[in-house]
């Protein structure tokens, strides 16, 4: 027998409530080819709307040494988002030199789908493992109506088709349901991705960032969902992944295909978030609905050290008192919240 030292895994840091910082999610920019109406409404996000100017935005370097020290820390999955993670150039090359940290055994991106298809080998190619793509209708009117750019289905469809030949198995497909929009949409998305290729997860219209006009009466309850869904195909729960996974599972009965219902809105699960959101501009935010971010780009611009870097993340996670969503009231509706597009989704 030898005395080999085993490497040993970090003990992540806990936060206030013990919930352990375990996944970074990272916004590589804060542009969106999409203008989603609960999102990036062109009223708000129209031509003359300031995005982040280039200088301001970290650089591939300074994401991939930020990523190196969460994955001494502990964290183990990495989800690249925005805004529309594709329309950073070369984002492909992030993809390359995130793969390659040690430590990082999860690599996923969100994105809407809408891009020339070679780029999915190339994600393939540079280490991306997992990918989920945006599609709220199988009905072109109402999905036009929705992303405002008059994207058709067959473009996001052609996508995940193509996702799945390369190797990506299965795609995880997110649909947000606003009530009065796309609720009719509900049953024939269920129909077509009732397949093993694919996960398809509705999410609850939410309350995120200050613009979508967000109303709890436009809001289908994730049971809602699930009781129509049930009707047709019958359906039954199935235990998390892993604790504070953030959807709730349900198989097609007698079957492998499954989906999920993100009930951020109706049921939340802020006791289990374990989730740190970095921006395009590199500040820290501690939660999807949060007021602040905690700027992390100027230290690293002004030669922190990685012990720094360390301190400034460790401190902020174990001050970290965030519940939102399980506090949701008619007081938290005022606050000038952060936009999902900055801070990333
Ligand atoms: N552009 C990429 C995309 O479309 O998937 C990534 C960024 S987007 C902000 C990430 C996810 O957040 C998408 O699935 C989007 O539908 C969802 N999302 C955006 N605004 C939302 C809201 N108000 N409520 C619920 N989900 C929302």
């Amino acid at each position: 027998m030898t005395n080999q030292k085993q490497p040993q895994t970090p003990t992540p840091p806990t936060d206030v409530f013990g919930r352990a910082l375990r996944d970074l999610r990272i916004s590589v920019t804060d542009r969106c080819n999409f203008r989603c109406v609960y999102c990036m409404p062109k009223e708000i996000f129209g031509r003359g709307y300031r995005f982040l100017p280039q200088e301001e935005v970290l650089t591939f370097e300074e994401i991939t040494r930020l990523v190196n020290i969460f994955a001494g820390l502990g964290t183990r999955k990495i989800r690249l988002t925005g805004g529309e993670p594709l329309m950073r150039r070369q984002v492909e090359g992030l993809v390359e030199m995130l793969a390659a940290v040690p430590g990082i055994d999860d690599l996923a991106m969100t994105t809407n789908g809408s891009f020339p298809v070679e780029r999915i080998q190339m994600l393939k190619d540079a280490g991306l493992q997992r990918m989920t793509v945006s599609l709220d209708s199988l009905d072109d009117e109402i999905f036009m109506a929705m992303n405002d750019m008059k994207v058709p289905v067959s473009r996001v469809l052609n996508w995940i088709e193509t996702a799945q030949t390369k190797g990506f198995n299965p795609v995880k497909v997110n649909m947000v349901v606003k009530r009065g929009l796309n609720e009719d949409s509900i049953l024939p998305m269920a129909r077509k991705f009732n397949t093993p290729g694919t996960i398809l997860r509705f999410i609850e219209f939410m309350d995120v960032g200050s613009s979508n006009g967000w109303r709890m009466d436009e809001v289908v309850p994730a049971k809602e969902i699930i009781q129509l869904i049930h009707r047709e195909m019958p359906l039954e729960e199935i235990p998390p992944n892993y604790p504070g996974e953030v959807a709730t599972r349900f198989r097609y009965k007698d079957t492998v295909n499954e989906i999920g219902v993100i009930a951020s809105v109706t049921k939340p699960f802020c006791r289990g978030c374990t989730r740190i959101r970095l921006s395009a501009n590199g500040s820290l935010y501690t939660c999807l609905f949060a007021v602040q971010g905690h700027d992390l780009k100027t230290p690293l611009r002004d030669g922190a050290s990685d012990a720094e870097i360390i301190e400034i993340i460790t401190n902020l996670w174990q001050n970290r008192t965030d519940q939102y969503s399980d506090l949701r009231s008619e007081e938290t509706d005022d606050l000038p919240k952060v936009e999902m597009s900055f801070i990333g989704g």
